[in-house]
């Protein structure tokens, strides 16, 4: 990863940190899933308010670690207002990138902010503590009344 891609990494976690977007319990939610990563004991309760196939409200609460929190956060600026179909099309393009199967360099500035977290790849760890909050918000959208767990 660059400097400047590193640099902006270390920004987005600690912005997100100090002042997490949307981190309050929902009271209109009509969707919600829980998620566990046992391997750093990152929790947390995603809400969505969804209607007509959109997400108009999200919100999380949860304890974990700064990129837990921070992707969280990250991520509920970023779906808030879309459809189902675009959660799940952003949210295969953000797995790809932690995992390291998105690679090229157009496809990967394409995710704006999002992008920060090709960071991750290179720590199988981090991977899951970034995730988690993106797998318990499609949990969450698509109705299932599981916990979510990394393992
Ligand atoms: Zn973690």
């Amino acid at each position: 990863m660059d400097t400047e891609l590193r640099e902006l990494y270390q920004q987005v976690i600690l912005d997100h940190n100090k002042s997490p977007r949307n981190f309050k319990k929902l009271e209109n939610a009509n969707q919600d899933a829980e998620g566990y990563n046992p391997l750093c004991g990152d929790k947390i309760h995603i809400y969505l308010n969804v209607e007509d196939g959109i997400v108009k409200d999200i919100s999380f609460i949860g304890s974990g670690c700064a990129i837990s929190k921070a992707s969280a956060s990250l991520m509920s600026t970023i779906i808030k207002g879309k459809s189902k179909e675009e959660a799940g099309i952003i949210f295969e393009k953000f797995h790809d990138l932690v995992t390291g199967k998105l690679t090229g360099e157009a496809e990967i500035e394409e995710l704006g902010k999002l992008a920060v977290f090709a960071g991750v790849r290179d720590f199988p760890a981090r991977v899951k503590c970034a995730s988690l909050a993106w797998h318990t918000m499609m949990t969450a959208l698509q109705g299932k009344d599981e916990k979510v767990t990394t393992e």
